[in-house]
C-alpha cells in the first residue's frame, strides 16, 4: 500500500463522505512553497488554483509563516472579551484598501460566516427580511447561505428561508438578449432585478447580494453597466448592496483591490475571506459606521479575530501592498488570458475563455456552435492536467467550467509553464476524443 492509499483509506473511514476531494484518485498533499505543492509520494505539481484562490501570496510565504509562528508562541487565543493589537491592525489595514466609506469590520472564521454577518446586518439595519441574490451564485454552506446559492448541487435541502429571491445571471456567454452581449444587456439584466423586486417581494427588500465576478458559477463577468444599475435599483427600493468579494477580492481581478471597484460602485457592505490571510481561517464583513451601528443585539464569535489569524491577515496584506498585487495580477492575468485565448481558438470544445486578472476560466462545451455544456470533457481535462503536473479547479452549473486562480505573486515563467502544461493536457483530451 502506498502512503497515499493509506491516507485515503483513513479519509474514507473517519471523515464524512460529504468531504469529497477532486479527482478519481484524490490527491494527498503534504508540502507547499510558492506555486508548488508536493504529494506524500514526493511528486511535484504547479498549483494554479491555490486552495481555491486562498494562498493568495503563495504557499507558506515566509513573512506570513514567521508572524504566525511568533504570535502562536506569544498569545494564541483571547476571544473577543479582550482587545488585541493584531485584530485592530488587521481591521485598520482593511479600511485602508476598502472602497470609500467602508471602515468597520466584524471578523469571523469563514466566508460563510461573513456572509451570514452581512445578511443579518442588512436585516437589522433596514428592519426588513427579503434578499435578492443571483442565479448561479455561491455564498456558502450554512442554512441561509445554501438558500442564497443558486445551483442545485449546492442546495442540499429544499428552500428553508422564504425571503430569498433570485434574479437573472448577467452571463454574457449565454446572454439571451443579444450576441455578442454588450452594455445594453447590462441594462436588460438589471431590469430583471427590478422585476424580481416588484413581482416576487413586498417591494421592501433588505438587500441585493452578488459576487462581483461569479466564482463557483464559473468566473462569470457581468456586462459593463450591470452593477452600477443594479446598485441604483436596490437603493431606489431602500435596500443595501452587498458585494461578495470572497473570491474576487484582494487584487485578484487586476488593477483594483476589489472586483466591484471595476464597475465604479461602492457597496454598502462587503464580504471577504479566502485570500485575506493566505490560508489561515478568516472571514471579514466590512461596512460604513452608521450601518455597523445598527447591530445592537448581542453577538459573539469565540474564534473570530483570533490573534494568530489576525497576524496572518496583517502579514498577507503587508505583502500584497508591498508587492502591489493588483497591478501584478493585471500583468500576469493578461499573459494568462492570452494563452487561454489561444487554446480557445485551437479547440472547438473550448466555448469561451474569460475572466479578470488572475481569475480565469475555460467554459467547456460539446462544440462552439451549440454551446452545450460538456462536463465529461471538463473532467477529462482536469484529470489530464493533473497527469501533466498541474492543479486547476472546476465549477459551473454542470461542472463544465475549468477555473484558474494562482498565487498573486506568480512569475512570468511560472504562468508560461502553466500554459504549456495546460496545452499538453488539452492535447491529451483531444487525442482520446472530446
Ligand atoms: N462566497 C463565495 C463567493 C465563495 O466562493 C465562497 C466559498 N467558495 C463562500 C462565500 C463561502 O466561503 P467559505 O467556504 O469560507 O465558507
Amino acid at each position: 500500500m502506498t502512503k497515499s492509499e493509506d491516507v485515503l483509506a483513513g479519509q474514507r473511514e473517519f471523515l464524512f463522505p460529504a468531504v469529497r476531494p477532486l479527482y478519481d484518485q484524490p490527491l494527498v498533499l503534504d508540502e507547499g512553497e510558492g506555486v508548488r505543492v508536493r504529494d506524500v509520494e514526493g511528486r511535484e505539481y504547479l498549483d494554479l488554483f491555490s486552495g481555491i484562490l486562498t494562498t493568495s501570496v503563495g504557499h507558506c510565504h515566509p513573512n506570513v509563516v514567521e508572524r504566525v509562528r511568533a504570535q502562536i508562541g506569544r498569545l494564541g487565543h483571547t476571544s473577543p472579551l479582550y482587545v488585541t493589537e493584531p485584530q485592530v491592525e488587521a481591521a485598520r489595514r482593511l479600511a485602508e484598501i476598502a472602497p470609500g466609506g467602508l471602515s468597520q469590520t466584524f471578523f469571523t472564521n469563514s466566508g460563510t460566516e461573513a456572509i451570514e454577518t452581512a445578511i443579518h446586518l442588512a436585516f437589522l439595519h433596514t428592519g426588513r427580511s427579503e434578499i435578492i441574490a443571483l442565479r448561479l451564485a455561491y455564498h456558502g454552506r450554512s442554512f441561509l447561505a445554501t438558500n442564497l446559492n443558486a445551483m442545485k448541487a449546492w442546495r442540499p435541502l429544499s428552500s428553508s428561508f422564504p425571503g430569498v429571491k433570485h434574479a437573472m445571471t448577467p452571463y454574457p456567454y449565454r446572454c439571451l438578449f443579444k450576441q455578442p452581449c454588450d452594455e445594453s444587456c447590462g441594462e436588460a439584466f438589471a431590469r430583471d432585478l427590478e422585476d424580481i423586486i416588484s413581482t416576487t417581494t413586498n417591494g421592501r427588500p433588505a438587500a441585493f447580494i452578488a459576487e462581483s465576478v461569479l466564482g463557483v458559477g464559473g468566473y462569470i463577468v457581468p456586462p459593463p453597466g450591470y452593477f452600477a444599475r443594479a446598485a441604483e435599483i436596490i437603493r431606489s427600493y431602500g435596500g443595501l448592496f452587498i458585494s461578495d468579494e470572497v473570491q474576487s477580492g484582494f487584487g485578484r481581478t487586476g488593477s483594483r483591490w476589489f472586483g466591484i471597484e471595476h464597475w465604479g460602485v461602492e457597496p454598502d457592505i462587503m464580504v471577504m475571506a479566502k485570500g485575506i490571510a493566505n490560508g489561515m481561517p478568516v472571514g471579514a464583513t466590512i461596512t460604513r459606521p452608521e450601518i455597523a451601528a445598527s447591530w445592537t443585539p448581542k453577538t459573539f464569535s469565540t474564534f473570530g479575530g483570533n490573534p494568530v489569524s489576525m497576524v496572518a491577515a496583517c502579514a498577507t496584506l503587508d505583502v500584497m501592498v508591498t508587492e502591489d498585487v493588483p497591478s501584478r495580477a493585471e500583468t500576469r492575468g493578461t499573459q494568462l488570458s492570452q494563452g487561454l485565448e489561444e487554446l480557445e481558438d485551437q479547440y472547438d470544445w473550448i466555448g469561451e475563455s474569460r475572466g479578470m486578472g488572475l481569475m480565469q476560466a475555460l467554459e467547456i462545451v460539446h462544440d462552439k456552435h451549440t454551446k452545450e455544456p460538456a462536463p465529461e470533457t471538463a473532467k477529462a481535462l482536469l484529470e489530464a492536467a493533473r497527469e501533466e503536473g498541474l492543479l486547476i479547479g472546476i465549477g459551473g452549473l454542470h461542472g463544465h467550467v475549468l477555473r484558474l486562480g494562482p498565487s498573486l505573486l506568480i512569475s512570468e515563467a511560472e504562468v508560461a509553464e502553466g500554459l504549456d502544461r495546460l496545452s499538453r493536457a488539452c492535447e491529451r483530451v483531444e487525442r482520446v476524443g472530446s
